[in-house]
């Protein structure tokens, strides 16, 4: 196919809806194959999660660890080098399936036509169903890390959630020696949810205290947070905050796409042998028979890599594996559509 980096060309051989690992690891690998490629990010900054991360420490190759940050910025350039195109904030809106390929809709009134379209829209964060929560979103509540060019000395700040993203932020807060940061989590050990590398430390610092078999239940203040009430055993009690950090998981992005893509019961992406024989019946009619590949959703030439996809692992390292693997399946799309075509 011509190539033409004009953001007014519509028609790509390959559409990534996500510009997180996955999407960016597909994007350098198809392109650097000769896939005319198109990257649609709905937030207005590349990246995805790994962007916010404040330390990545197991990503290979960085023995120190990298900012995520960092880390995505040069995945970005390596992507740009191979002159992937990127539209941003673009946000996919509907899929569906035309004589040309994959028509994707997005929230500027523009729609794309891929020959093939892959699903990278990672998962965002889960609500903490807390009383006035909505309200102090933005005044002293926030969802996810923290900002790492904030100062944070002389702050009382609760995090909620004890997974290894509660625990990388909580590394980053107790650096600031004169701020209290407490740690509260359902479960009563961090054991469950946080790699041991997170833990001990924590565990350690004067400055950092564990509240296990806590709920936050409501959250208060006057024009910024003051107070959040904490519930351990039934019985409630208000302690003063100046933040609260909210990192208790995710759910996909998935709301948007057409029950035509299949997904599990918390709206993962299906895909390959994992889509369910009942689901398939249009997929084969259309396709001389042949099952989807690995990587294959429910819609022939629709592919779902990285977070989204069910079954992967949540990490940096797995979505740019599956992003990048997804490539080899794109090209044997095509090579099977070629001879479907000439037959
Ligand atoms: C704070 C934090 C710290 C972490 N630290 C680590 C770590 O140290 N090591 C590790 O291995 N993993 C870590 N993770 C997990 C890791 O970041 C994720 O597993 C990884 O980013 C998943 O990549 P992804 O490309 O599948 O999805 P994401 O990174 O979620 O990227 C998806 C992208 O798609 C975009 N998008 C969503 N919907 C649409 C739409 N409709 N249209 C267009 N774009 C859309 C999103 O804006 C996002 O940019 C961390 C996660 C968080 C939140």
């Amino acid at each position: 196919m011509q190539k033409n980096n004009s953001h007014e060309k519509e028609q790509h051989e390959l559409i990534v809806i996500g510009g997180g690992p996955a999407g960016l690891a597909a994007a350098i690998n198809a392109e650097s194959e000769g896939l005319d490629t198109l990257v649609l990010e709905g937030s207005p900054r590349l990246g995805g999660q790994a962007g916010t991360s404040s330390l990545i420490e197991n990503y290979p190759g960085f023995p120190d660890g990298i900012s995520g940050p960092d880390l995505m910025f040069q995945m970005v350039d390596q992507a740009a080098r191979f002159e992937t195109e990127f539209l941003a904030p673009y946000r996919a809106t509907d899929v569906s399936t035309t004589e040309d390929g994959i028509r994707v809709e997005t929230d500027k009134h523009r729609s794309f036509i891929g020959g093939t379209v892959l699903l990278a829209m990672g998962v965002q964060n889960r609500p903490l169903d807390a009383r006035n929560l909505p309200a102090w979103l933005g005044r002293g509540v926030e969802y996810g890390s923290p900002n790492l060019n904030e100062n944070f000395e002389g702050q009382t700040i609760y995090v909620v959630g004890g997974a290894n993203s509660a625990g990388q932020a909580v590394q980053h807060l107790r650096k600031f020696t004169d701020c209290k940061v407490h740690i509260v989590i359902r479960g009563d050990s961090l054991d469950a949810k946080m790699s041991e590398y997170l833990i001990e430390p924590l565990e350690e610092a004067s400055n950092v205290e564990i509240h296990t078999n806590t709920i936050v239940t409501a959250v208060d203040g006057k024009s910024a947070l003051e107070t959040i009430t904490l519930e351990e055993d039934g019985e409630e009690k208000i302690v003063q905050a100046d933040r609260l950090l909210v990192m208790i998981g995710s759910q996909p992005n998935t709301l948007w796409l057409p029950d035509s893509v299949a997904k599990n019961d918390r709206g993962f992406v299906l895909t390959g042998g994992n889509i369910p024989e009942d689901d398939l019946s249009e997929f084969e009619r259309t396709n001389g028979g042949r099952a989807p590949f690995g990587h294959e959703s429910s819609i022939p030439g629709l592919f779902a890599a990285g977070d989204i996809r069910y079954g992967t692992i949540k990490r940096v390292a797995s979505a740019v594996g599956d992003g990048s693997s997804t490539i080899s399946e794109i090209h044997e799309f095509y090579s099977r559509l070629r001879e479907t075509t000439n037959q």
